[in-house]
């Protein structure tokens, strides 16, 4: 074992964790861990690739559908090789790019290519300890625990002995598969079973529950299940049993309503957060029941000078969630963990959007949540094909459901369904964030015709608010 290196920081974690150290943080000693690919989840194995496949599934979804709007084309295939040497060929010299300067450019900053777990406090100097897998050791001052989460493997596929995939390793499939079971009925398995079945995958979705998104507004879940049913063969309500591989690499997952025979299997059911594997007994530090590191409002965990942000604490697995709780802990680091004015974690009008067929988008509260928080509530759904650029785009299927309190006249949530529903929700988000009125944002400003956010300007005109 090599003597213990003294650090002022230790960032457990190269995702978020890697944007804390900036100029400001020039001449403290920094130990940042990494055991796998550097600069985390959304860079290497999730938000960036996925999006990257989505808009190529995005182009021949729109070519197998151009004959609706007269125009003749077809579909001739994907070049999925090359579209991963793409996707890849971009990402990954970032990744490696990023690592290489905090290495050889950053004086005051060693980077551990490790698993890293705490070992309790240093006796002499009361640091916290850290020890990696590969032996070393680290005797840190303060700590921001940045771990992220993993994919969570349900039973009977854990130990069931099959090949299956995650998002850590779909994406880089030598070849597309002809057929594939996608497990889960979140947002990962509706993006993935997206991209695979626009670029030519026969996808079997199977769900545990009803409906697909089931954390959505009720309304919205039930109109993309709908939806998705007939783009994908899609298998509610049903547990596996088991699975095995069969002759030539195919496997068999049983069901309950038969057997299914696919080249690949892709699980994504949800994503555990890592606390669990950071020896956080050996500090005191208990977990919440939903398996996260606790922390306050200014992302201080109880255990004084140990941080945490990002997945492997946040009640939302999002990655511009994540980013605001670096620059909140970033900032308290600098101010110090008694300072009367730590910034806080902005964890109210959380927005987040699904990249599937069609998109979605949501922010504030449900349908269901508002009411049975009593508000009184208005409640408007208006369809895309109401306006003229969903005419233009023959759209059968958008919608924009807002939710107003009538005794304030402002905005509770926002629920979109249909194309661009990421980006045309984005002045209600605006909207929640600032205290606009639903009537002066109507009003108060030009909608442009006739872009799609008339869907969100028709909407809020709908609102029955007297
Ligand atoms: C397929 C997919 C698609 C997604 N799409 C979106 C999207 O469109 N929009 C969005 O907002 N969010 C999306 N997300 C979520 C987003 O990626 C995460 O919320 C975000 O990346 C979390 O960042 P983080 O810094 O908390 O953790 P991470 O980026 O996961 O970083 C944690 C790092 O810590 C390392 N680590 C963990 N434990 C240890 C240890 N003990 N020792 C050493 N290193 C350790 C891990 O290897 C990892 O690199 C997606 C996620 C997935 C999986």
């Amino acid at each position: 074992m090599s003597d213990a290196q003294r650090v002022d920081l230790a960032v457990i974690g190269s995702g978020s964790g890697n944007s804390i150290p900036d100029e400001r943080f020039a001449h403290t000693s920094i130990a940042i861990f990494e055991e796998g690919v550097y600069g985390g989840t959304c860079l290497n194995v999730g938000c960036i690739p996925t999006k990257m496949f989505v808009y190529a599934a995005d182009v021949a979804a729109q070519v197998r559908h151009a004959g609706k709007y007269d125009v003749e084309a077809t579909f001739d295939g994907t070049r999925w090789p090359e579209l991963v040497r793409r996707v890849f060929g971009r990402i990954d010299p970032i990744s490696a790019g990023g690592e290489r300067y905090r290495v050889e450019d950053c004086d005051n900053i060693t980077v551990y290519r490790s698993h890293v777990v705490f070992d309790g406090r240093d006796t002499d100097s009361g640091r916290y300890r850290l020890v990696t897998a590969d032996g070393d050791v680290v005797l840190a001052t303060e700590v921001v625990i940045a771990a992220g989460a993993r994919p969570e493997i349900p039973e009977p596929i854990a130990s069931s002995g099959i090949r299956y995939y995650t998002n850590d390793d779909v994406m880089r499939l030598p070849e597309l598969p002809e057929r594939m079971a996608i497990i889960g009925s979140g947002y990962i398995a509706a993006e993935f079973a997206h991209v695979f079945a626009a670029l030519g995958t026969q996808v079997t979705v199977i769900a545990r529950g009803p409906a697909l998104l089931r954390k959505m507004d009720t309304e919205l879940s039930e109109r993309f299940t709908a939806v998705a049913r007939e783009q994908w063969d899609v298998r509610l309500n049903q547990t596996c049993s088991a699975a095995a591989e069969l002759p030539r690499g195919r496997i068999r997952l049983t069901l309950d309503d038969g057997d299914l025979d696919v080249d690949v299997v892709l699980v994504a059911i949800g994503r555990t957060p890592n606390g669990d594997r950071l020896g956080l007994d050996t500090i005191g530090l208990p977990l919440t029941d939903d398996g996260r590191v606790r922390t306050d409002e200014h992302g201080r965990t109880p255990a004084r000078g140990v941080w945490a942000l990002g997945d492997v604490s946040s009640p939302y697995q999002l990655k511009h969630v994540a980013n605001q709780e670096q620059r909140t802990v970033q900032e308290n680091l600098l101010k110090g963990w008694d300072a009367p004015d730590l910034a806080s974690f902005m964890h109210r009008d959380v927005p987040a959007a699904v990249f599937t067929r069609p998109q979605i988008a949501a922010v504030g509260l449900t349908e269901a949540q508002a009411r049975d928080a009593g508000y009184d509530i208005a409640v408007k759904v208006q369809a895309y094909g109401d306006v003229a650029y969903g005419w233009a785009m023959e759209d059968t299927t958008g919608f924009c459901k807002l939710i107003a309190d009538r005794a304030t006249g402002r905005l509770l949530g926002a629920h979109l369904m249909g194309p661009q529903a990421s980006s045309i929700i984005q002045p209600a988000i605006q909207a929640m964030s600032f205290g606009l009125g639903v009537r002066e944002m109507a009003r108060g400003q030009y909608w442009i015709h006739p872009a799609l956010p008339e869907v969100l300007e028709n909407a809020l005109l709908g609102l029955d608010l007297d």
